[in-house]
């Protein structure tokens, strides 16, 4: 290794506290540092190539090298690099975002709202809600429904809300208006010959009845993500949404479609609602909204809802809920960018045209040894590693098989990523059919080499 890789691994080690990480090994081994991209490559401080199978963090679009993003970033720099939104000031690329995302969502849209993440956004998807039945003499209607295995972002209130052990234990879990439903996994959770529609109807009849028990009044919203994503890329069973949503409607319950990583095209349409015939009231957009060349994350909503939250703001004197950077001019010229050239791309036939041999790729792993379940839509899937295929039996933990794999992807040249037992992959959008066939081959060395040793 060279001494200058050497002296910034070393750095890092030293000085940075790393996000959702095992402390420990870090400090023990140190981290992989990045220093540049390419197209869907990412080049390590030593040089070294490799596929960047999760785009990042499930959001570079456009890979890792859009010169047009860039300069979008640049020309608004110099022409105005911040400005805000408190206090009835306006900047004119945040105007223009929010009119464009209006007419790309699948409902009736009202206003949108910035922030700089998708916790954020979250987070203010519960406090305009809260704010809104407030407003129109609904106070007790406050609890959200979210679901097991469901990732929402890390703030405390949607800490609360993701379903995710990891990003819960350890930290308290304050709030105790946020209810949980199962996680609609039916590889792991379907009783024997029961079918998705039964067991989808399973699932809203859980539903039904925590809404029963709690009391419809108390129950405000409830918020999934249309493909689960971080809790193992789980799309739901057919006819989930459809039946959920059924009884949400019954019982006046709004739905919030967290599209954080299914929107602007990864399910293959534009947003992941639309594939699994979800009916939002509200959304939540982040990450490819910008292609996360900016941290830009929006809280899109109805006239109804918007209606609500003017007449308390008048009784109040103020809507008070914002953040610095929330709209910020430099970040929304680059989202703004991105859906444009999203458009002059035609980028939604592409990734019809590339994902069809994405999934028969995926689903080639079925017949390993050590594959239980295969699953995913559009771009987006993932491979689900077992102790036992007859039995379902997933590895424990304490195996380390998704630890072990990770490491022989890297050494291969692949970052991808475990959650549990499965294996994850979410490339930029930009990917070809031979670079899947490259990243499902560094893949396939790993996955062998991982089975030879969990021998
Ligand atoms: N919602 C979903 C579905 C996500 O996957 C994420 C992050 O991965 C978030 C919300 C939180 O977004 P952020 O990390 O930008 O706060």
């Amino acid at each position: 290794m060279s001494n200058y890789a050497k002296s910034i691994i070393a750095g890092d080690r030293e000085h940075v506290l790393h996000p959702t990480t095992n402390l420990f090994e870090h400090r023990e081994n140190g981290a992989l540092v990045i220093e540049r991209g390419q197209g869907i490559h990412v080049y390590d401080v030593q040089g070294k190539e490799y596929i960047e199978g999760m785009a990042g963090l499930w959001c570079t679009s456009f890979g890792f090298s859009e010169s047009e993003l860039v300069d979008a970033a640049v020309e608004q720099m110099r022409k105005l690099p911040f400005y805000h939104g408190f206090g009835n000031k306006a900047v004119v690329p945040t105007i223009e975002l929010a009119r464009r995302l209006k007419s790309m969502v699948p409902f009736e849209a009202s206003k949108v709202f910035f922030t700089n993440s998708g916790s954020e956004a979250n987070d203010t998807q519960l406090k305009m809600i809260w704010y809104y039945n407030n407003a129109v003499g609904r106070p007790e209607k406050k609890k959200i429904i979210a679901r097991w295995g469901g990732y929402h972002g890390v703030t405390i209130a949607t800490a609360c809300l993701t379903g995710l052990p990891a990003f819960r234990g350890g930290f308290d879990q304050p709030l105790d208006n946020i209810l949980h439903v199962s996680c609609p996994h039916y590889y792991r959770d379907a009783e024997e010959g029961e079918s998705e529609e039964e067991y989808a109807d399973r699932l809203a009849e859980e539903l039904e009845q925590l809404i029963l028990r709690e009391d419809p009044d108390t129950i405000a919203a409830f918020i999934a993500e249309p493909v689960m994503a971080g809790g193992g890329v789980i799309p739901p069973p057919r006819t989930y949404f459809e039946k959920i949503q059924k009884i949400l409607r019954q019982y006046d319950i709004i739905t919030i479609a967290d599209e954080v990583v299914c929107g602007f095209g990864r399910t293959g349409n534009m947003f992941g609602c639309e594939t699994v015939g979800m009916q939002p009231d509200t959304m939540t957009v982040a990450k490819q909204l910008s292609s996360a060349y900016m941290p830009i994350a929006a809280v899109i909503i109805p006239e109804w809802m918007y209606e609500g939250l003017v007449e308390a703001s008048a009784d109040r004197g103020i809507f008070g809920h914002g953040i610095t950077y929330g709209g910020h001019p430099v970040p929304a010229a680059v989202a703004l960018r991105n859906l444009e050239l999203f458009e002059e791309r035609d980028m939604m036939s592409r990734i019809r045209d590339v994902s069809p041999h994405f999934q028969e790729r995926l689903r080639a792993f079925a017949d390993h040894p050590m594959v239980g379940n295969v699953r995913g839509v559009g771009l987006i899937g993932a491979v689900e590693l077992v102790a036992s295929k007859e039995k379902r039996l997933p590895f424990e933990a304490s195996a380390g098989i998704g630890q072990f794999c990770d490491n022989r992807c890297i050494e291969h040249g692949l970052i991808h990523r475990f959650s549990g037992n499965a294996a994850l992959f979410c490339p930029p959008l930009i990917i070809t059919a031979e670079e899947i066939d490259e990243m499902f081959k560094r893949f396939g060395l790993a996955l062998d080499e991982t089975y030879k040793w969990a021998r």
